[in-house]
């Protein structure tokens, strides 16, 4: 069976602080539940600190597609390596949509983490506009196939893709489960196109607008494995609890 992940996207929130209370609560009540944070770069040491020996990994929200050298701001994976971080987020809708990341940056990103020993979760999902006109499934496969086509079907054994609609992320709109587990049985299916034991053990991750309340109705789909959850990520109880509802 594959193994539920859950992932908390802190994006730009958090303090010192904010944090330990966070770090404190998060920790013993999730011992045992495989789950994950992404925080701010200047956090990883702190996140570190707080979850080493725990269940509880920590990652990044974005890295270079660089290695190394005159970029100014940019942060590296071996950067990433170097504070233990076991995932990094890849192209996030955020990332897209305000920093303009193409799918052949996010696909160049990908493969830099990979190179580094980094799992990449890799978000994909379609604008509001793109549901509407009904192109859901050619937005979430033109993203996907710049990614093996970059990097080759089988990296997809070394990643997590994290479907994302857009207009669900922040909004408090949710997919319906059915929505949400159709595009799931798509991308899970056209992994499987190609290789059907990578897209069995995928991980394939829904996020937007996940919360405590909607949690268990959308981590029963069969092809749902768990969640990138934004807001509910930063409120401990509400984290706790989607955590243990993919678990369950
Ligand atoms: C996200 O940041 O990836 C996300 C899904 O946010 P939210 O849960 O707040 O919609």
């Amino acid at each position: 069976m594959r193994k539920k992940l859950v992932a908390g996207n802190w994006k730009m929130n958090g303090s010192l602080a904010e944090n330990a209370a966070l770090l404190a609560a998060i920790k013993p009540a999730l011992a045992g539940i495989e789950a994950a944070v992404c925080v701010p770069f200047p956090y990883l040491a702190q996140a570190q600190a707080a979850l080493a020996g725990s269940s509880i990994a920590w990652g990044a929200q974005n890295l270079s597609d660089q290695a190394k050298g005159a970029y100014t701001g940019e942060v590296s994976a071996s950067m990433l390596r170097d504070f233990a971080c076991t995932y990094v987020i890849v192209g996030h809708s955020e990332r897209r949509s305000l920093y303009g990341e193409s799918d052949e940056l996010v696909a160049k990103k990908y493969m830099a983490a990979q190179a580094a020993g980094l799992v990449p979760i890799l978000c994909v999902g379609e604008s509001l506009a793109e549901r509407e006109a009904g192109v859901t499934e050619q937005v979430v496969a033109r993203q996907l196939d710049a990614v093996i086509a970059a990097a080759g079907v089988a990296s997809l054994a070394n990643a997590v893709v994290a479907y994302e609609p857009v207009w669900a992320i922040g909004t408090g709109k949710t997919a319906s489960p059915e929505q949400a587990q159709a595009v799931h049985a798509f991308i899970r299916g056209k992994v499987a196109a190609l290789d059907p034991a990578v897209a069995a053990g995928l991980v394939i991750q829904y996020g937007g607008s996940v919360k405590a309340s909607n949690a268990a109705e959308l981590m029963t789909q069969p092809d749902i494995d768990g969640g990138l959850i934004g807001g509910a990520s930063l409120v401990a109880d509400e984290f706790i609890a989607i955590c243990r509802a993919a678990a369950n």
